[in-house]
């Protein structure tokens, strides 16, 4: 990294630099209009895994929903996760409702206004912690994310990997070293820079307001920077997935409390080694009687960060609900239970559950239904 002491005049004229760029050309996005550390939060968990444009609509439907953080916490868990649905990696949605019941009920509904308070809260780590605290309440931290390690990487001209954490950590602190007294608007100006100009691949240099100061930029390094090891390669999995119909509904299942999509709605699933529709259906005849021979619908590919789902779809035709001796049955129940584990849907309702792209991507299967 560079020596901060040793270039002191550099790091002035990329402080004002970059603040005035920002100050001028930034993009009109709705939570810039705003310093509620509310919005300011919900926006930045959404931003972790979505491109900014495609979260606008989002965000928009997620603050017409739920506008106070008192809403949020009132709001049922699955009412929260279908708002967040198309999203993806639910367990932010589920761990903003967290938070936001304990922000009510040990906070009396304020926001935590540090970072070392911020960073207690589920889902609020290190990155998000520093963006609310830096741009809803100024505090002098860094809020590093793949943009800003980028960006700083080329400036530095590093070529350590920033993959590794111990990379973010002289990052991070580096950064902490030269922030302005504008800590938010610097902090966003970095974010801004890497996803306008610094872009990973054909950095627009030319058009650099911190191009006089960049190192990378110097020396023609900039297409090689940042570097990053690969990681190891996605697990791929065999899966079969049971679509189970009786008088014109879909029988659905709610997953486990922890692990992959937890907590979602889901057509019955298990990992298979050679797909036949077997698997799937001692699955089910733990649970069913009376199940029909399973019929081959298609198949579909789901990749989510590290794991690839290869899914066979079955249908089956179903006489008997539930059988009478089975083991595990699914919850099957008649009462007025929210949590629920199973149920029936007709298909013109099945867009009131929150069912992940994995599975509601499969509906376009049944053409038949
Ligand atoms: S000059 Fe080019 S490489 Fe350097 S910070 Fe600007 S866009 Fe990135």
């Amino acid at each position: 990294m560079l020596d901060t002491n040793k270039n002191q005049q550099l790091i002035e004229r990329l402080q004002i630099d970059l603040l005035k760029w920002f100050e001028k050309s930034k993009r009109d996005l709705p939570f810039r209009r705003t310093r509620d550390p509310y919005y300011i939060w919900i926006s930045e968990i959404m931003a972790q895994q979505t491109q900014i444009d495609t979260l606008i609509p989002y965000y928009n439907r997620f603050i017409q929903n739920f506008p106070t953080v008192f809403c949020l916490a009132q709001a049922s868990e699955d009412a929260v996760i279908k708002a967040w649905e198309g999203l993806g990696y639910y367990s932010r949605a589920r761990n903003l409702h967290q938070a936001a019941r304990i922000i009510v009920s040990e906070h009396q509904g304020s926001m935590p206004s540090s970072f070392a308070e911020l960073i207690k809260l589920p889902g609020i780590g290190p990155y998000t912690g520093g963006a609310i605290a830096s741009i809803a309440f100024n505090e002098k931290v860094s809020a590093v994310d793949g943009n800003v390690l980028r960006v700083i990487s080329r400036y530095c001209n590093s070529f350590d990997d920033i993959g590794d954490a111990k990379t973010k950590k002289s990052i991070t602190r580096w950064i902490e070293t030269i922030l302005p007294e504008a800590a938010g608007d610097f902090n966003e100006a970095l974010m801004e820079l890497g996803a306008m100009i610094c872009t990973p691949k054909n950095a627009k240099c030319p058009f650099c307001p911190i191009r006089s100061g960049c190192q990378s930029d110097a020396a023609g390094t900039t297409g090689l920077i940042p570097v990053k090891k690969k990681k190891t390669k996605q697990l791929t999995k065999k899966m079969e997935v049971g679509i189970i119909t009786q008088n014109g509904e879909l029988f659905f299942v709610r997953r486990p409390d922890s692990g992959l999509l937890s907590g979602m709605w889901s057509f019955p699933i298990t990992e298979t080694t050679v797909s036949s529709g077997q698997d799937i259906k001692i699955k089910l005849a733990e649970n069913f009687c009376e199940l029909s021979q399973p019929v081959f619908i298609g198949t579909s590919r789901h990749v989510f960060s590290h794991i690839i789902w290869d899914m066979s779809i079955y249908g089956f035709k179903l006489d008997n609900l539930v059988c009478e001796t089975a083991t595990t049955p699914y919850l099957v129940s008649d009462q007025d239970d929210s949590r629920s584990d199973c149920q029936f849907k007709a298909l013109s309702q099945v867009d009131d559950l929150a069912l992940p792209v994995a599975f509601s991507k499969l509906l376009g299967l049944l053409t038949d239904f």
